[in-house]
């Protein structure tokens, strides 16, 4: 049927097109009001019931994570983010960032993590996915998406307009949004603006791990004690990452930095023998 295909034809270009104006959206990235907006809207989605019948979430400051969170923050590559460190009375094992800085972790968490070099690696993740930028290289990729459903709805509008027919739901608009060619590597995207967990991409996580390795390193931390904690998490890790993937990378980046310096703080002080006088 040599209609459909050039309907089909005309259809993937309207869409390239789309695409092409669109990809500004998400180079332009977010100016820092929308980061802002998204942490405050996150937060409050965060603290809010999670059944119709139960209180707010119980999330205050706490001493510890505040006094571990702020040792790691001059070691981290953030540029002008104040950190804010809150723990969530909850017995479920979670960690949780947004874009303006304020780093959550439950008291599920708080348990699984009786050492401050682990609750350190939990910590420095999360930082680590604000200073690399990850949710708001989500979100821009969400705005992409919209923009490009947007847009190709109506040039195809207007295509069909121009030939005297009425505007219809294109063909292979459901045959692009079915086999994802549309939303080309959104899946993660989606997860994590409707999702009640906002999940980072399996790449984004190994980011944030490297680059919390470093931040550990050079905070003093062996990364010995955050690799031991991940299989902990197990149960409770995205389901795009295997724990064994992040193990094995985590082990990479910790044999390519240099040797701890003694000063570390996450060591016990080694015995001193007392001199003999
Ligand atoms: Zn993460």
């Amino acid at each position: 049927m040599a209609g459909a295909n050039a309907r089909l034809s005309r259809e993937a270009e309207l869409m390239t097109t789309a695409r092409t104006e669109c990809a500004s959206a998400r180079q332009r990235g977010l100016p820092a009001e929308e980061a802002a907006t998204a942490s405050g809207r996150w937060l409050v989605e965060w603290l809010a019931p999670a059944k119709p019948d139960e209180g707010p979430r119980e999330t205050l400051p706490d001493a510890r994570v505040t006094k571990l969170g702020e040792a790691l923050a001059p070691h981290s590559a953030a540029r002008n983010v104040s950190w804010f460190f809150l723990v969530d009375e909850s017995p479920e094992v979670d960690s949780f960032s947004v874009p303006a800085g304020t780093v959550l972790v439950t008291r599920g968490l708080l348990q699984l993590t009786p050492s401050d070099a682990q609750l350190a690696g939990a910590l420095a993740h999360e930082m680590a996915h604000v200073t690399l930028r990850h949710q708001l290289e989500n979100l821009a990729q969400l705005e992409e998406l919209a923009c490009q459903v947007r847009r190709y709805g109506e040039l195809t509008s207007a295509d069909a307009a121009s030939r005297g027919e009425k505007p219809s739901m294109p063909d292979s608009l459901s045959t692009a949004m079915a086999d994802g060619s549309l939303m080309k590597n959104n899946a993660s995207t989606l997860t994590m603006a409707f999702g009640k967990k906002r999940q980072a991409s399996a790449a984004q996580e190994l980011d944030a791990d490297a680059a919390a390795a470093r931040t550990l390193h050079a905070a003093g931390f062996d990364v010995a004690d955050f690799i031991a904690l991940l299989p902990k998490f197990a149960a409770t890790t995205t389901p795009l990452l295997d724990v064994s993937k992040r193990v094995e990378a985590l082990q990479a980046v910790r044999a390519s930095l240099p040797p701890l310096k003694p000063s570390a703080p996450a060591k016990p002080a080694a015995p001193v023998k007392k001199p003999k006088r």
